[in-house]
């Protein structure tokens, strides 16, 4: 099937509105089958699949973006990653019952941390109040907060897909006030089923017809976990001896599973030596720079 872990970006050109669509379907099972999510769970761990990778999706950047939504109600966590080349990740923390609802409902007070990581740079990170009925609402907030760009987001996902449609005002577009409010009519008149279902060229047909539209090409979406050996090496490293010779003490080997892939990585005795002395050499070598 075509169409399938794909984003499309499209433009409204005269009106100064950009938007992307955006399904999920092999990529998005990858990352939910690693874990046996009750329905109201996956269903908010999907939007947040698809919230961040839409968002990725609007930035040129070399890097992750992870949105996590936070809180202290029966989901205590989502966090949903997409890297610059489109590579996506996610998992949720939660302790049952989780019962459908507002975001209040699932999160309590609850916040929403996007945040921008790139290799040199500082990370960016923005943070915002989660409320409202879904993170697609908790999101527009946050871009009229932090931005004051207006933005409209419509956010489905059930058992095999996850889709996404995104509208955003054009900075230069504040003119157009009347374009906007007129695509976003538009748009909201799309059911769950319809975005589910339905190709891209098929919604946009559906939804604005009689707009002029520019549909760029369509982008890969793939599951693919960053985590490493070397990542792994690192946080263990920075643990110290101490702490992992006190684990060494109880059992065999130290092993760390992976919460996004469920990927083990195992650390025996002497993995552990090579580590603490790999440690030692690094330190020589800042001290002789
Ligand atoms: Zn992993």
């Amino acid at each position: 099937m075509t169409d399938q872990d794909t984003l499309r970006r499209f433009i409204f050109e005269q009106a100064g509105v950009r938007g992307e669509w955006l399904k999920l379907t092999d990529s998005w099972q990858a990352v939910s089958d690693n874990h046996a999510y009750p329905p109201e769970v996956k269903e908010q761990l999907g939007h947040a699949v698809a919230a961040a990778t839409m968002l990725a999706a609007t930035i040129k950047f070399n890097g992750a973006l992870v949105l996590q939504a936070q809180g202290e109600g029966p989901l205590k966590a989502v966090v949903a990653q997409c890297t610059h080349d489109r590579c996506i990740r996610g998992l949720a923390r939660y302790r049952e019952p989780v019962v459908a609802g507002d975001l209040s409902q699932l999160y309590g007070s609850g916040r929403l941390v996007l945040t921008i990581e790139t290799e040199r740079k500082q990370p960016y990170q923005g943070i915002v109040t989660l409320d409202g009925d879904n993170l697609a609402q908790a999101l527009e907030n946050y871009y009229q907060q932090s931005e004051q760009l207006p933005t409209r987001l419509w956010l489905f996902a059930n058992e095999t897909t996850v889709s996404g449609l995104f509208l955003q005002a054009l900075p230069e577009s504040s003119g157009f006030g009347s374009d906007w409010e007129r695509i976003v009519m538009l748009a909201d008149t799309i059911s769950a089923d319809e975005l589910l279902d339905l190709s891209c060229e098929a919604v946009l047909h559906r939804l604005f017809h009689e707009e002029t539209v520019r549909l760029f090409q369509p982008e890969s979406i793939r599951f693919k976990c960053s985590c490493s050996n070397g990542k792994i090496e690192r946080t263990l490293k920075s643990l110290g001896r101490i702490a992992l010779e006190e684990i060494l003490e109880e059992r065999d080997a130290i092993t760390v599973d992976c919460e996004f892939c469920n990927q083990q990585y195992r650390f025996d005795r002497v993995d552990v030596e090579r580590l603490l002395i790999a440690e030692t050499d690094l330190g020589t070598s800042k001290i002789s720079h």
